[in-house]
């Protein structure tokens, strides 16, 4: 027999050790014995029952999840395998970073951004606002606790997520772990010949170090754009490897942003025009990319980040150092050589430095023991938007609809409308005999 013993919510009296700082009703969970098949914590670790729901990751996604919670009265416990909230944000990024798209399109729910911040906030100024966030919230999560593994046990029919030596036990897995938890490097031939630094961008802050120095840029996506655009600006000779096709858009169109400028377009009108209308302003405004050796896919912006995910970049100045011939596009790499790389075309170049803008991975098909809603190929939801939001058993994944922080604050409210309607007197006064 399994008895779940059930302390009243709220106890300030318990002494369960640093979870119950995190979440108040949080309790030891007394597994007599595993019937029927049901699993046990491995030997050591101890177990926890969480009244409401267990969220991986404190960064926007999770933060925006455990507030909507709060708002209906339901607690939740944040787990962060880092030791602060944002992290991606906070460890991650460039120095020079800012928001993509217009503050008013990257709110989280119920707190907007302050009004003497710009249109486009710093990578501080919305660090800020995330900490003044958990603040208005009294969101605590708890940190240096990086989930490997989660499982439905249909035995006793709730998720065991497992960080550090402690298994969680809770009824509802929010898995907030995002789309860009893991930084992807290509292999390559010749890697580990070369003689020069190599780094991801998510390790790049500035280009103080590249003063004079001939560095590559790997991917040319907002990141590795803005990168090269740094580099120039800090007296580097950059170069960036152009493989694929790609959008480049100007980040504003007549006075208005262009993200903002779509989606009010788009009310009124069918994909496919919307592009037009962006492709014919592109033009207008930055001129012809294709001669600069940045090829257009045929499909449109739109269209294209609607289909397959990808992102047009937003130009916030490359562009121009890419036509002054301050930022030269090379071709893809073949192999690295000990001073530097041999392109595609034969051609041979000396480098100091290579950047790797790859781009990011999820890392949930390493923890979470479930194949049905995640695939297990790129880690993100296989339902398309909308309904990527929700699984089975008490499964929800706020924030991989590559619809950025809108499409998370999105999904929080969803999800915790859903928990809400379940969290109901019974659940908070649970007293479970199975
Ligand atoms: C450079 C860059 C700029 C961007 N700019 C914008 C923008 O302007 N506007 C916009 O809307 N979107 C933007 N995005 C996209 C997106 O909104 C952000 O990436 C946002 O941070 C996503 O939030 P998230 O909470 O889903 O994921 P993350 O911010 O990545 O947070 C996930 C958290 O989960 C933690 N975690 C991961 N695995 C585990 C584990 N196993 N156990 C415990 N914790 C774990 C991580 O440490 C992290 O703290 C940008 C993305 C990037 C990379």
């Amino acid at each position: 027999m399994i008895t779940i013993q059930r302390k009243p919510v709220f106890a300030p009296q318990w002494n369960l050790g640093s979870v119950d700082e995190h979440l108040p009703g949080v309790v030891d969970v007394k597994i007599n014995d595993t019937p029927r098949g049901g699993r046990t914590a491995p030997a050591g670790s101890k177990s926890v029952w969480v009244p409401g729901p267990v969220i991986v990751g404190a960064g926007p996604s999770g933060l925006a999840t455990a507030a909507c919670l709060k708002q209906k009265g339901v607690p939740s416990l944040i787990l962060e395998r880092d030791d602060c909230i944002a992290s991606s944000w906070k460890l991650r990024t460039y120095d020079r970073l800012r928001l993509h798209l217009p503050k008013r399109f990257c709110e989280l729910p119920f707190v907007p951004f302050p009004a003497d911040f710009p249109t486009y906030p710093t990578r501080k100024q919305f660090i800020s606002y995330l900490e003044a966030y958990v603040q208005h919230f009294s969101i605590k999560p708890m940190f240096g606790m990086e989930v490997r593994s989660a499982e439905y046990d249909p035995v006793i029919g709730f998720w065991r997520v497992r960080a550090n030596d402690t298994e969680f036990i809770s009824r509802w897995l929010v898995v907030a772990t995002g789309e860009n938890a893991d930084a992807v490097l290509p292999e390559i031939d010749g890697i580990s010949d070369f003689q020069g630094s190599i780094m991801h961008s998510c390790s790049y802050k500035n280009g103080d170090d590249f003063g004079g120095k001939k560095v590559l840029v790997v991917g040319c996506g907002n990141s590795g754009m803005e990168v090269c655009l740094d580099l120039c600006n800090n007296s580097a000779h950059a170069s960036m490897v152009v493989r694929d096709k790609l959008h480049v858009l100007p980040r504003e169109i007549l006075g208005r942003s262009t993200f903002g400028l779509s989606m009010s377009l788009l009310k009124w009108l069918p994909v496919r025009w919307v592009d037009r209308f962006l492709l014919l302003c592109s033009r207008a405004v930055l001129g012809d990319t294709q001669r600069l050796g940045l090829e257009r896919p045929k499909m449109g912006p739109l269209q294209l980040k609607n289909t397959a995910g990808k992102t047009p970049v937003l130009d916030v100045g490359a562009l121009a150092k890419i036509k002054s011939g301050h930022i030269k596009v090379v071709p893809a790499i073949q192999r690295f050589t000990p001073e530097g790389i041999e392109f595609a075309d034969g051609r041979k170049e000396v480098y100091d430095s290579v950047i790797f803008a790859t781009g990011y991975r999820s890392n949930v098909p390493s923890w979470l023991k479930e194949d049905d809603f995640f695939s297990k190929q790129d880690g993100l939801p296989r339902k398309p938007f909308p309904h990527s939001w929700m699984g089975k058993n008490g499964l929800y994944a706020p924030g991989f609809t590559r619809r950025g922080l809108m499409g998370a604050s999105m999904d929080a409210h969803r999800i915790s409308d859903h928990i809400a309607s379940q969290w109901n007197a019974k659940t908070r006064h649970l007293s479970l005999e199975l």
